[in-house]
């Protein structure tokens, strides 16, 4: 791993209200952006353009899978880019045959489709269910309650959360949701119209909630059943990010049955890429050509620069042990967490995730955070920014962490004595 490079000298004007004011006059305002003017990062640490550092356990939403510009990123990208940067899927080329090859390799049998982000993966799949139960008439795809499945039209369809919805009405029809972790509740849902299931197997923007061994497991069971589809949206998830490659690997483990459980298809993105923009979706031999020449594509989807720098991610994960290190800080991490809560659980109620995905759930009445105004969630990590630690709030009252694989220690350490000093100063 890199060593922290020394911040550059400081600006001697105020960049930070310039460069607000040029997304205040020119960009659209669909984010509610934090105060911070980022400037340069390496590994987990981070400076804005006045010079302030942060400890990173945002991971730029569980995308930074190295950390911060990687040296041995920075190196393929150059390398490919002097070779080629993009072809067009008119032809084939090296990175793309190859990544599938590793992807397959990681999950099983199957093949893969590759695109530029997870909405994007994600639709792939849809229409690779309308296209699974299209002779029949089958369209439906039923997914959770506190999903996120992405902000495209269909994806806002698929996402079981009103709040995304809200305004785009109609919304794309065929979607349905049904509460997380509730097999009767899925059993009861399917229709004759139904052709697939989706899931994320934690659940991210939802608030980090993991599916149970029991749910993964009747989910399959009932999807052979009934003939259906069994989608595993991965984009946040996955990517070794729990200590496995996918997440249903992490839950099932040692779990009576668990090994046999695979998904009919899964979808990729954020880490896969570590910052560059690739998505992709797997899907399982024997509806691995259903979709055929001529029905779907991306222009940009898996190029030779995209892909030669997902291949380089996923041998630097292998090489450097990254998932074994995602384990293990994160259940470093965890514990630490917990222990806190346990000290002051009127600011911590509780403590969920696998690996390096975790959540923390503030209380609902904190009385700092009374009266109107922003969530709790963006109101506490407000408290951590002016600490100096970057973390990822969601839902009205979660904080997220979820930092580049190859966090140290020493890191969670220092995240941890952060957090301590927000939530103690909120039990006062
Ligand atoms: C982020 C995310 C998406 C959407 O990915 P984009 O790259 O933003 O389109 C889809 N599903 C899950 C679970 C995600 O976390």
């Amino acid at each position: 791993m890199k060593e922290i490079v020394p911040q550059p000298p400081a600006m001697v004007h105020n960049e930070t209200a310039e460069i607000q004011a040029l997304f205040q006059q020119y960009v659209v305002p669909t984010y509610g952006r934090f105060d911070l003017v980022l400037s340069h990062g390496s590994g987990s640490q981070l400076w804005d353009v006045a010079g302030k550092r942060y400890l990173d356990l945002g991971g730029g939403i569980a995308v930074c899978a190295l950390g911060h510009a990687p040296a041995a990123i920075t190196e393929t990208l150059i390398e490919q880019s002097r070779k080629l940067i993009h072809t067009s899927n008119f032809y084939y080329h090296a990175p793309q045959g190859r990544l599938a090859q590793a992807l397959v390799n990681l999950i099983g049998p199957g093949k893969c489709f590759f695109a530029n982000s997870g909405a994007e993966a994600n639709e792939g799949m849809f229409k690779l269910a309308r296209k699974f139960g299209h002779d029949e008439g089958r369209f439906e795809i039923i997914t959770a309650i506190n999903s996120f499945h992405g902000r495209t039209l269909a994806g806002i369809a698929a996402t079981g959360q009103d709040k995304v919805k809200k305004g785009f009405e109609p919304m794309v029809p065929g979607f349905r949701h049904v509460p997380f972790n509730d097999l009767a509740a899925m059993r009861e849902a399917i229709s004759p119209a139904t052709a697939a299931i989706l899931i994320e197997g934690i659940q991210g923007e939802g608030g980090v909630t993991p599916a149970t061994p029991e749910y993964l497991l009747g989910l399959r069971q009932l999807c052979d059943e009934k003939k259906l589809l069994l989608f595993m949206d991965g984009v946040q998830c996955g990517h070794f990010r729990t200590g496995r490659f996918q997440s249903y690997q992490r839950i099932l483990e040692n779990v009576s049955g668990g090994e046999k459980f695979i998904p009919d298809a899964i979808s990729m993105a954020k880490s896969l890429g570590g910052g560059y923009p690739i998505g992709a979706f797997w899907v399982r031999q024997p509806y691995a050509d259903l979709l055929g020449a001529g029905s779907h594509g991306s222009t940009y989807g898996g190029s030779p620069l995209a892909c030669a720098v997902a291949l380089k991610i996923l041998s630097i994960i292998e090489q450097e042990k990254l998932a074994d290190n995602a384990r293990e800080v994160g259940a470093y991490m965890k514990s630490g967490l917990e222990q806190l809560a346990a000290k002051y659980p009127g600011v911590i109620v509780n403590v969920r995730g696998l690996g390096l995905m975790i959540g923390i759930e503030l209380a609902p009445n904190i009385p700092a955070f009374s009266g109107e105004g922003k969530s709790a969630a963006v109101r506490f990590t407000n408290l951590l920014h002016a600490a100096g630690l970057l973390a990822v709030p969601t839902a009205t009252h979660i904080i997220r962490f979820l930092p580049a694989l190859n966090l140290r220690r020493s890191e969670a350490d220092e995240g941890l004595k952060i957090v301590s000093s927000v939530v103690e100063k909120l039990s006062s």
